[in-house]
Protein backbone atom coordinates (compact mmCIF):
# COMPACT_ATOMS: atom_id res chain seq x y z
CA UNK A 1 0.00 0.00 0.00
CA UNK A 2 2.85 2.31 0.76
CA UNK A 3 5.02 1.62 -1.91
CA UNK A 4 2.11 1.83 -4.26
CA UNK A 5 1.23 5.55 -3.07
CA UNK A 6 5.18 6.70 -3.19
CA UNK A 7 5.40 5.24 -6.46
CA UNK A 8 1.88 7.11 -7.45
CA UNK A 9 3.17 10.23 -6.27
CA UNK A 10 6.66 10.07 -7.64
CA UNK A 11 4.72 9.60 -11.24
CA UNK A 12 2.59 12.39 -10.47
CA UNK A 13 5.64 15.26 -9.75
CA UNK A 14 7.36 13.47 -12.69
CA UNK A 15 4.10 13.78 -14.86
CA UNK A 16 3.73 17.20 -13.70
CA UNK A 17 7.58 18.09 -14.34
CA UNK A 18 7.40 17.16 -17.90
CA UNK A 19 4.31 19.89 -18.99
CA UNK A 20 6.39 22.24 -16.52
CA UNK A 21 9.28 22.29 -18.91
CA UNK A 22 6.88 22.72 -22.13
CA UNK A 23 5.66 25.51 -23.93
CA UNK A 24 3.70 27.92 -21.92
CA UNK A 25 0.70 27.22 -24.30
CA UNK A 26 0.01 24.28 -22.08
CA UNK A 27 -0.42 26.43 -18.82
CA UNK A 28 -4.52 25.80 -18.87
CA UNK A 29 -3.07 21.83 -19.29
CA UNK A 30 -0.62 21.83 -16.12
CA UNK A 31 -3.84 24.35 -13.91
CA UNK A 32 -6.18 21.49 -14.69
CA UNK A 33 -3.70 19.14 -13.20
CA UNK A 34 -1.75 20.04 -10.50
CA UNK A 35 -4.09 22.86 -9.15
CA UNK A 36 -2.19 25.77 -8.22
CA UNK A 37 1.39 24.68 -8.22
CA UNK A 38 1.02 24.88 -11.97
CA UNK A 39 0.60 28.34 -12.74
CA UNK A 40 3.44 30.77 -13.93
CA UNK A 41 4.71 33.61 -12.28
CA UNK A 42 3.35 36.13 -14.34
CA UNK A 43 -0.02 34.79 -13.25
CA UNK A 44 0.53 34.80 -9.81
CA UNK A 45 1.25 38.38 -9.64
CA UNK A 46 -2.00 38.65 -11.60
CA UNK A 47 -0.32 39.55 -15.14
CA UNK A 48 -1.29 38.75 -18.07
CA UNK A 49 1.88 38.24 -20.58
CA UNK A 50 0.28 41.28 -22.64
CA UNK A 51 0.02 43.01 -19.70
CA UNK A 52 3.93 42.75 -19.07
CA UNK A 53 4.24 43.50 -22.69
CA UNK A 54 2.72 46.88 -22.27
CA UNK A 55 4.28 47.72 -19.76
CA UNK A 56 7.97 47.05 -20.72
CA UNK A 57 6.82 48.24 -24.11
CA UNK A 58 5.32 52.05 -22.31
CA UNK A 59 8.56 52.08 -20.14
CA UNK A 60 10.80 51.91 -23.69
CA UNK A 61 8.89 54.65 -25.76
CA UNK A 62 9.64 56.62 -22.41
CA UNK A 63 13.50 55.90 -22.13
CA UNK A 64 13.56 57.08 -26.25
CA UNK A 65 11.31 59.78 -25.65
CA UNK A 66 13.48 61.43 -22.86
CA UNK A 67 16.68 60.43 -25.17
CA UNK A 68 15.16 62.39 -28.49
CA UNK A 69 13.88 65.70 -26.73
CA UNK A 70 18.05 67.28 -27.22
CA UNK A 71 18.19 66.42 -30.59
CA UNK A 72 14.32 67.83 -31.28
CA UNK A 73 14.40 71.78 -32.30
CA UNK A 74 16.84 73.74 -30.59
CA UNK A 75 17.55 72.00 -27.93
CA UNK A 76 21.40 71.20 -25.89
CA UNK A 77 23.94 72.65 -28.33
CA UNK A 78 21.74 74.82 -30.47
CA UNK A 79 23.42 78.10 -30.86
CA UNK A 80 22.71 81.61 -32.02
CA UNK A 81 24.64 83.25 -35.60
CA UNK A 82 24.16 86.74 -35.83
CA UNK A 83 25.47 88.41 -39.28
CA UNK A 84 25.58 92.04 -39.69
CA UNK A 85 25.09 93.41 -43.61
CA UNK A 86 26.10 89.80 -44.09
CA UNK A 87 29.33 89.64 -42.27
CA UNK A 88 29.51 86.95 -39.45
CA UNK A 89 29.49 88.76 -36.06
CA UNK A 90 29.67 86.16 -34.08
CA UNK A 91 28.23 82.50 -32.88
CA UNK A 92 26.85 82.28 -29.35
CA UNK A 93 25.36 78.90 -27.63
CA UNK A 94 21.77 78.81 -26.83
CA UNK A 95 21.99 77.75 -23.60
CA UNK A 96 24.31 80.02 -22.07
CA UNK A 97 22.85 83.27 -21.02
CA UNK A 98 24.30 86.22 -22.67
CA UNK A 99 23.63 89.87 -24.00
CA UNK A 100 25.12 90.66 -27.17
CA UNK A 101 25.63 94.48 -28.50
CA UNK A 102 25.68 95.02 -31.99
CA UNK A 103 27.44 98.21 -33.71
CA UNK A 104 26.80 98.58 -37.18
CA UNK A 105 24.54 100.80 -39.42
CA UNK A 106 22.73 100.82 -36.15
CA UNK A 107 22.36 99.61 -32.80
CA UNK A 108 20.61 96.90 -31.71
CA UNK A 109 20.95 95.13 -28.34
CA UNK A 110 20.85 90.66 -28.21
CA UNK A 111 19.41 88.67 -25.41
CA UNK A 112 20.01 85.11 -25.28
CA UNK A 113 17.89 83.93 -21.51
CA UNK A 114 16.39 80.73 -20.71
CA UNK A 115 17.52 79.16 -24.19
CA UNK A 116 15.91 81.40 -26.05
CA UNK A 117 16.95 84.51 -27.84
CA UNK A 118 15.24 88.09 -28.30
CA UNK A 119 16.06 91.78 -29.30
CA UNK A 120 15.70 93.71 -26.20
CA UNK A 121 17.10 97.21 -28.01
CA UNK A 122 17.34 98.74 -31.66
CA UNK A 123 17.76 102.17 -32.61
CA UNK A 124 15.49 100.95 -36.09
CA UNK A 125 12.63 103.27 -36.68
CA UNK A 126 9.95 100.06 -37.61
CA UNK A 127 11.11 98.21 -33.99
CA UNK A 128 9.53 95.22 -35.63
CA UNK A 129 13.00 93.00 -34.84
CA UNK A 130 11.94 94.56 -31.17
CA UNK A 131 8.33 93.42 -31.15
CA UNK A 132 9.71 89.71 -32.94
CA UNK A 133 9.08 86.83 -30.51
CA UNK A 134 11.82 85.56 -28.70
CA UNK A 135 13.69 82.59 -31.31
CA UNK A 136 14.60 78.96 -29.74
CA UNK A 137 14.52 76.68 -32.31
CA UNK A 138 16.50 75.52 -35.05
CA UNK A 139 15.69 77.84 -37.98
CA UNK A 140 14.16 80.83 -36.75
CA UNK A 141 15.33 83.88 -36.89
CA UNK A 142 14.81 87.70 -35.83
CA UNK A 143 15.56 90.07 -38.45
CA UNK A 144 16.34 94.05 -38.20
CA UNK A 145 15.70 95.14 -42.27
CA UNK A 146 16.66 99.12 -41.79
CA UNK A 147 20.35 97.80 -39.31
CA UNK A 148 20.84 94.51 -41.83
CA UNK A 149 21.07 92.54 -38.57
CA UNK A 150 19.95 88.98 -38.98
CA UNK A 151 20.08 86.56 -36.05
CA UNK A 152 19.43 82.89 -36.86
CA UNK A 153 19.20 80.07 -34.72
CA UNK A 154 21.24 76.97 -35.57
CA UNK A 155 19.81 73.76 -34.57
CA UNK A 156 22.26 71.55 -32.24
CA UNK A 157 21.68 68.23 -34.02
CA UNK A 158 25.23 67.80 -35.16
CA UNK A 159 26.49 68.51 -31.80
CA UNK A 160 24.31 65.67 -30.61
CA UNK A 161 25.19 63.24 -32.71
CA UNK A 162 29.26 63.86 -31.97
CA UNK A 163 28.20 63.43 -28.37
CA UNK A 164 26.51 60.49 -28.97
CA UNK A 165 29.44 59.15 -30.81
CA UNK A 166 32.04 60.17 -28.52
ZN1 LIG B 1 14.93 96.47 -35.93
Amino acid sequence: MVEDFLREMCEHFLWNGKLMGKNRKNNNTINQISGKKGKSILETLGMTRADMLLGVSFIIAGIISVAAIPVLGGGAGATVEIKVAGELKGIYKLDEDKEVHLEGLGSNTLEIVGGKASMIYADCPDQYCVHHRPVSKGGESIICLPNKVVVTIKGGEEQEVDAVVN
